[in-house]
């Protein structure tokens, strides 16, 4: 008769790692593959055919939007963008010529590049981004806008788009910057470098993400200075936002060579 063992049993031993980094490497990949469910995943071309004839889809980027409120000074520079970009798009809905579409939902903070795929996956044949700018100066004032820069595919049509804001803009009693209100943005790692827009030779170093990437003709405008009292009053007040929606109108309209509304 075998008698008990006289020896207890050891517990087995786990030699694996410890549970709580096992737990804890599960979390994770739990909360990777929620994340990766969020992210849409559909490849949109930025290549497509440019309508020769209306209805012309017309991207409007607000510049700021939700927690990126962009520059400060009498008013927020998001509300600027907002309202302008509101403004147009009602403008645009009500012309047959036009198709105006979003790249972000009012509040909302969009990255470049999701704002951009919308812009493509809507086939939009312009972008507008739409800015406040602002200075230490008070006294700085004035509009200034940024079209694609040279050597780009689009280049050529977003200059000339740009001609078109600085001239209506300039009819419209705005003080244009520079020599002619268009200049090229450029960045030396931080620093952002303002070259005239007579200056044509193709730089290597980028200018504004919405511009780099854009899938169309776009242009980047400064509206006016947030910081200053008589911009801020003329061109970014309720009424100022309607007044530059109208102007950018004017504008959209002599690019494609379409009739205005009024
Ligand atoms: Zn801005």
């Amino acid at each position: 008769m075998r008698g008990r063992s006289f020896y207890r049993r050891r517990p087995r031993r786990y030699s694996g790692p410890p549970f709580w980094l096992l737990a804890m490497a599960a979390a994770v990949i739990v909360l990777l593959l929620l994340w990766a469910g969020t992210r849409r995943t559909v490849e949109v071309s930025m290549e497509y055919e440019m309508p020769t004839q209306p209805p012309y889809t017309v991207a409007l980027d607000a510049g700021h939007g939700g927690m990126d409120t962009g520059a400060e000074g009498y008013l927020d520079e998001v509300v600027l963008c907002e309202q302008t970009v509101d403004a147009l798009y009602n403008l645009l809905a009500l012309d047959d010529n036009f198709v105006p579409v979003r790249t972000r939902p009012n509040g909302e903070k969009y990255s470049v590049d999701e704002r951009v795929e919308t812009a493509a996956q809507r086939k939009a044949c312009l972008l507008m981004s739409i800015h406040g700018n602002s200075d230490g100066d008070s006294s700085s004032h004035g509009f200034e806008c940024f079209p694609t820069p040279p050597g780009r595919v689009w280049s050529q049509e977003s200059m000339a788009f740009a001609q078109c804001i600085a001239q209506q803009m300039e009819q419209a009693g705005h003080r244009l910057r520079g020599t002619n209100g268009i200049r090229f943005a450029y960045y030396e790692g931080k620093r952002k470098i303002l070259v005239d827009s007579e200056d044509d030779r193709v730089r290597e170093l980028k200018s504004f993400g919405i511009l780099e990437k854009a899938p169309c003709p776009a242009v980047l405008v400064e509206q006016g200075f947030v910081t200053n009292a008589q911009d801020a009053e003329n061109w970014a007040s309720p009424e100022g936002c309607e007044r530059a929606a109208q102007v950018y109108y004017q504008a959209i309209c002599q690019y494609f060579g379409t009739q205005p509304m009024v």
